[in-house]
């Protein structure tokens, strides 16, 4: 068997004309979507996903706020300045770059925005709204692996058995949630997990997110599964590869994301679509 793509990055790009869309109707009624996005240091990496998600809302018809500061900043002065965007009625969404520098408490940066601004989700009343099954943001990585699986017509997950390699709390714990409330039985693994080859077998639907290149081999696959690839690591030479042997896997699977251009363009998707909703719930 030859697995089947799911082409994330074409699938970002129809669901970025519908939030497009809906920025627009919000313009013409005089409210314009905002994201402030802070960075702090100078992480290449970070630099990378910032840039792509100011151009992104550029190209979405969202206002960006860019507030860039170097690593010594004090906690102090970012709660300060998050402290004034939760209170700015022309910003809709918070975003707040990670990693952040050791000296800053990050979980205490995140819960200082607003449950209302948080479009990253991470916030505990978010997490703790994904738990019980509430409305709240949704982090953008696992929304964006749940939109691909709904695109492949496997919406509902019942009778069918999901495993998630990784457990943090932005990707692995959340798509596990979400893969519940999609019916899935749910198995959480991660690197240290015995047996893990035995268990990854078991999953129709396969959620890689540990961080660790192509981990996850061809034969840790289950004939017929859909496998969604959330890694991206970079090899010695440069490259990007994710948490999944693509040309093992593609052998065995029947539906596999690539790496780049699968889960990647979903999760800015998914970021551009949380901050406009996030100015429609102003
Ligand atoms: P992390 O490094 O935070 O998590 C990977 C592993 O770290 C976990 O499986 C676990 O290790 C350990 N870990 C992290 N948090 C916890 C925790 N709270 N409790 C216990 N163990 C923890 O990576 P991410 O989940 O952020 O990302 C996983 C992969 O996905 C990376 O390759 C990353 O680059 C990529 N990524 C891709 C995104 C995209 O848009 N495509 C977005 C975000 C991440 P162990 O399994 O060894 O026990």
């Amino acid at each position: 068997m030859t697995a089947r793509i799911i082409d994330g990055k074409a699938l970002a790009t129809r669901l970025r004309a519908g939030v497009a869309e809906r920025a627009a109707a919000l313009r013409a009624a005089g409210r314009e979507p905002a994201l402030a996005v802070i960075l702090v240091g100078s992480d290449p990496a970070s630099q990378v996903y910032v840039r792509n998600k100011i151009a992104a809302c550029e190209q979405a018809g969202i206002r960006s706020l860019h507030f860039e500061f170097d690593s010594g900043l004090r906690e102090a002065e970012l709660l300060a300045r998050i402290h004034a965007l939760n209170h700015d009625d022309a910003v809709h969404g918070i975003l707040v770059q990670l990693p952040l520098p050791a000296h800053i408490d990050a979980q205490r940066v995140i819960e200082a925005i607003s449950p209302r601004k948080d479009v990253d989700g991470f916030h505990v009343a978010s997490a703790g709204a994904l738990m019980v099954g509430q409305p709240g943001f949704r982090p953008c990585t696992p929304l964006g692996c749940v939109r691909m699986l709904e695109d492949i017509g496997l919406a509902d997950l019942r009778g069918r058995h999901a495993v998630v390699v990784g457990r943090s709390n932005i990707v692995g714990k959340p798509m596990a949630l979400m893969l519940l409330g999609m019916n899935a039985t749910v198995t959480i693994a991660h690197s240290g997990t015995p047996d893990l080859a035995d268990t990854c077998r078991r999953a129709d639907v396969l959620v890689a997110a540990v961080g660790r290149p192509r981990m996850i081999r061809g034969d840790m696959i289950k004939p017929g599964a859909a496998v969604i690839d959330v890694g991206i690591n970079r090899l010695d030479d440069g490259k990007l590869c994710g948490d999944v042997d693509f040309a093992g896997a593609s052998e065995v699977a029947d539906w596999i994301t690539p790496v780049p251009g699968g889960v990647g363009p979903m999760t800015i998707a998914m970021l551009l679509s949380n901050t406009v909703q996030a100015c429609e719930q102003a």
